[in-house]
């Protein structure tokens, strides 16, 4: 079976860790029955050097056009006095829209090998962690009627039932996959859009009979994610408090380098990258963690071409790198010899032919 996939490596380190990943994925994919045609396109600070603008017409009309979407990431210090209409994170935020993705998808994986990265008490992470964040990318506060007067301001967080009910889809699809249990975030003793939220998350939990569906809070969460993260297995929540609480859990994991994300829509067509940015800081070193992107392409082959079979091959050649003391910079205890980008995914490579 052939695919199309659009590549979007963007700046800084984007185009290393994309690098890397195609090879893993040319080597995951080998005898596997499926081929993955690439078409790269811009989009961030490069398209905007070249084209003028953060998000090229033909860059969205080939996402849309493809299976799915891979991106390294965008932005850098050379555009940063832009107007905020023309800063390269534009480029994200229309793709989403232009894709109809309303999904955020992001696995928080503490993996035992890297125990020593999370800043809580070992006791609390023994065995390591595995939590995922579904949060509401399209609605809520960050899209609401807002209104700026001389000496006041407001923002409106808003909700149908339509954009609670797919996104509850999402998560209960996601946990049938896993432990089961789906913790719905809101702050429904306060917030009237909250209460819709709840009444609907219900509604859809009486569809997946399977599911045990419990609330919290939004203040709890925020608390017990710190308190007793094993608690966790698929939180599910609106746009700001998935913002705050994704990064709170991705904190809990310890390197930024190693969390991959989706995003996510009705269609299988969904966008793939890592949760960190373009760390201009490391671009052109070759030190970058590629282990997130690597991740992420995991994700969009199970995701978006239903191939769960090469998505955990790889999942499981990464896990078997970190196991064998393969450490990027970012990841490496003080007294531990790093590897570069390359290498960090020729050991994955070795370990998926293995
Ligand atoms: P960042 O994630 O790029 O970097 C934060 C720190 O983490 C830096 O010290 C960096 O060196 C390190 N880091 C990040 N990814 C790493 C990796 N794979 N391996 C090793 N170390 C890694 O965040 P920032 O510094 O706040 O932002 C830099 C630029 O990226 C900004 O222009 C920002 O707007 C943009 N950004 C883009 C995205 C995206 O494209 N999705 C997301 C966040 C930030």
């Amino acid at each position: 079976m052939e695919k199309r996939i659009a590549v979007i490596s963007g700046d800084g380190i984007g185009p290393e860790v994309i690098e890397e990943t195609l090879r893993v994925l040319e080597h995951a994919t080998m005898n596997s029955g499926l081929t993955l045609n690439y078409t790269h396109y811009l989009a961030g600070g490069c398209a905007i050097d070249s084209k003028g603008r953060p998000l090229p017409e033909e860059t969205l009309r080939g996402a849309q056009e493809s299976d799915a979407v891979l991106l390294g990431a965008v932005g850098g210090f050379k555009w940063d006095t832009l107007p905020s209409d023309m800063r390269p994170e534009n480029a994200l935020l229309d793709l989403r829209a232009g894709l109809g993705l309303f999904a955020n998808v992001r696995p928080a994986v503490l993996y035992n090998e890297l125990a020593s990265a999370c800043p809580l008490k070992p006791s609390l992470t023994e065995n390591g962690l595995d939590i995922i964040v579904i949060r509401e990318l399209t609605g809520g506060l960050y899209f609401g009627k807002k209104e700026r007067g001389e000496d006041w301001a407001y923002d409106t967080m808003r909700y149908s039932e339509p954009e609670v009910r797919r996104i509850a889809q999402v998560a209960m699809k996601t946990a049938m996959g896993r432990k089961k249990q789906v913790v719905s975030v809101d702050k429904a003793n306060i917030l009237e859009s909250s209460r819709l939220w709840r009444s609907v998350v219900n509604e859809v939990a009486k569809e997946y009979p399977d599911i045990t569906l419990s609330h919290m809070y939004v203040d709890n969460a925020a608390m017990q994610l710190v308190r007793y993260p094993k608690q966790f297995d698929v939180i599910v929540t609106e746009n700001m408090f998935g913002d705050i609480l994704s990064d709170e859990a991705a904190m809990i994991t310890g390197s930024i380098g190693m969390l991959p994300s989706a995003s996510l829509g009705s269609s299988k067509l969904g966008m793939y990258e890592p949760v960190h940015g373009s760390a201009p800081d490391i671009a052109g070193q070759g030190i970058a963690n590629p282990l997130a992107t690597i991740l992420s392409a995991a994700m969009m082959l199970r995701h978006s071409l239903d191939r769960d079979d090469i998505a955990k091959s790889i999942e499981k050649a990464v896990s078997l790198a970190l196991e064998s003391g393969a450490r990027t910079k970012d990841i490496a205890l003080a007294n531990e010899k790093s590897v570069s980008t390359t290498e960090m995914a020729n050991t994955v490579i070795g370990f998926l032919e293995a």
